[in-house]
């Protein structure tokens, strides 16, 4: 049987365009051009929002595809727990299948079930299913409908668990479609007495696929609207499946990232191997130093192939810089690693996504311009350190401040200048500036014994955003038709839908 991490995904599209008739529709771009809601595209379903809202109409009423996704920012921002754990990642490939006002519940259920127990051929016994338990200031009740359906696919009681707001109410972003969801877990360990979740979130038990109820919009003043119409939105995460097919512990040993822990390990002298630690175990942070370079070497691959700038986009620019980082001091490469490991990307995902092959000049010379600046900033920066003086607060404590040469040089500017308060305005300035996030800022201001308040960041950003919003608004819609193109062709299908030959799909 071949579990390679291609036949995974070519299986999950045989089933759902070949059986079960959805069409096929290309991953859209990481960028999120026609919405500024969200910092990346974080989700398959980002660029089916406007069918969801009811303000674009769908060509097809079902679809499915695998989606780049891109999770550092926003309601999902998993890049702090990147390389902690062995399953989430700032970049990783979202499988879905889609109905737009077709089936519902019952079908999508029901044939998430069959792929991953007959096509796949998980035993039912190490898997575990969540519903929706229900929320009294949503006000809306407990999902047993779902439980029931569950039932009557024949999982017992003990294996379909409620869960609350968090884990079973999806949302996209601050706003958007959203609606309860029911989540299937997979079991590494597969104890049978097991009877809850206890666990939830180690590595013994990992979530693998959400099947999202779409009925509501969440609006921008926070409040919660029904949708015209109800839709179904899956999302089945590729390295945690390839994982539990494969029998690995984690991602990093799987198809998808262990070529580059090999050529990380190939490429430097006197490093040792990389040994699949995790916390304390990994005492000297070189595994957790494996796994998050060849995460974001994945990241930032997918970032550039699809026109992301890190001048515009500090969360991209910050996920170069660590990655420069810990080239320099875990791996000591002195310069061009992180470049070279983006031609494995590129080997590797470029049959997958041919927009990483066109572009890998591109990709070159931002990386190439992105460590020369960063080195500059390096050189000021340490002289700048040595001046630096701390409050008695974090005089002993700034172990879990990140000393980026971008944050020294922002406490440099600070220090200088002596505000009281790190104003709205003031915070602004050192995230355009110094590509510092909120988080970054706030510690600055306890170090320095400045106030801050980030929500008037977040308020300083809407404005500006708005007024480049208005600035690019011909802009945008252009993109944005263009986009709309993809969903709607059908005649030129050659463009923009899946064709088949022996050896599999050809992608557009
Ligand atoms: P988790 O609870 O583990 O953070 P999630 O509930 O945030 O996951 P969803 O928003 O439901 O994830 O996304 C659908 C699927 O995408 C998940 O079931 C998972 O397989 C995958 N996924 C989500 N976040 C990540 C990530 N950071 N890295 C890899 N896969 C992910
Ligand atoms: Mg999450
Ligand atoms: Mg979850
Ligand atoms: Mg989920």
């Amino acid at each position: 049987k071949d579990i390679s991490s291609k036949n995974i995904r070519q299986q999950f599209l045989d089933y759902f365009i070949k059986e079960k008739n959805h069409a096929f529709v290309k991953s859209s771009p990481v960028v999120p051009f026609c919405d500024s809601t969200v910092p990346f595209v974080n989700a398959g379903m980002n660029q089916f929002k406007g069918i969801f809202l009811g303000t674009q109409v769908p060509h097809f009423m079902k679809v499915a595809n695998s989606q780049k996704c891109i999770r550092i920012g926003g309601k999902h921002n998993d890049l702090n727990i990147v390389g902690k754990d062995g399953y989430h990642h700032t970049f990783f490939e979202m499988m879905g299948n889609w109905s737009f006002g077709s089936y519902f519940k019952k079908e999508a259920c029901e044939m998430a079930w069959e792929l991953l127990t007959k096509v796949y051929k998980i035993p039912p016994n190490r898997l575990y299913v969540t519903y929706f338990g229900g929320d009294n200031k949503l006000n809306i009740g407990p999902d047993f409908e779902t439980k029931d359906i569950w039932k009557s696919i024949g999982l017992l009681d003990n294996r379909i668990l409620p869960f609350g707001i968090k884990d079973n109410f999806w949302e996209m972003g601050a706003s958007g479609p959203c609606g309860p969801c029911s989540e299937i877990h997979f079991d590494h360990i597969c104890d049978t007495n097991r009877g809850n979740l206890v666990n939830k979130g180690l590595h013994d038990l990992t979530e693998i696929w959400n099947l999202v109820f779409i009925e509501y919009n969440r609006c921008a003043d926070g409040s919660i609207e029904a949708l015209p119409k109800k839709h179904i939105d899956t999302g089945l995460g590729l390295e945690r499946l390839t994982c539990a097919l494969q029998g690995k512990l984690s991602s990093y040993d799987t198809d998808l990232f262990d070529y580059l822990i090999t050529a990380i390990h190939k490429n430097c002298n006197n490093i040792p191997k990389y040994s699949g630690k995790f916390g304390e175990e990994d005492w000297n942070n070189i595994d957790t130093s494996y796994r998050i370079l060849s995460d974001h070497i994945r990241m930032i691959v997918a970032s550039l192939a699809d026109g992301i700038i890190p001048e515009e986009n500090q969360k991209l620019r910050r996920v170069l810089r660590r990655c420069f980082s810990l080239s320099q001091n875990v791996f000591f490469k002195e310069s061009g690693f992180v470049k070279e490991l983006s031609n494995y990307v590129v080997e590797h995902m470029g049959e997958v996504y041919p927009e990483m092959e066109q572009n890998i000049k591109q990709i070159h010379s931002i990386i190439d311009f992105e460590e020369d600046v960063y080195k500059l900033l390096k050189e000021a920066a340490e002289k700048e350190l040595k001046k630096i003086s701390f409050s008695n607060k974090f005089r002993e404590n700034t172990d879990f401040v990140d000393f980026t040469p971008s944050f020294i040089l922002a406490m440099k500017e600070l220090q200088n200048t002596q505000p009281n308060e790190i104003t709205g305005d003031l915070a602004f300035r050192l995230y355009d500036t110094y590509g510092l996030d909120s988080d970054s800022i706030q510690q600055l201001s306890e170090i320095l014994n400045m106030s801050y308040n980030p929500e008037n960041l977040v308020i300083k950003m809407n404005k500006v955003r708005a007024k480049s919003r208005e600035e690019h608004h011909i802009q945008f819609n252009k993109i944005f038709d263009s986009l709309n193109g993809d969903l709607n062709k059908t005649d030129d299908t050659e463009k923009y839908s899946y064709r088949r030959n022996e050896s599999g799909y050809i992608f557009p």
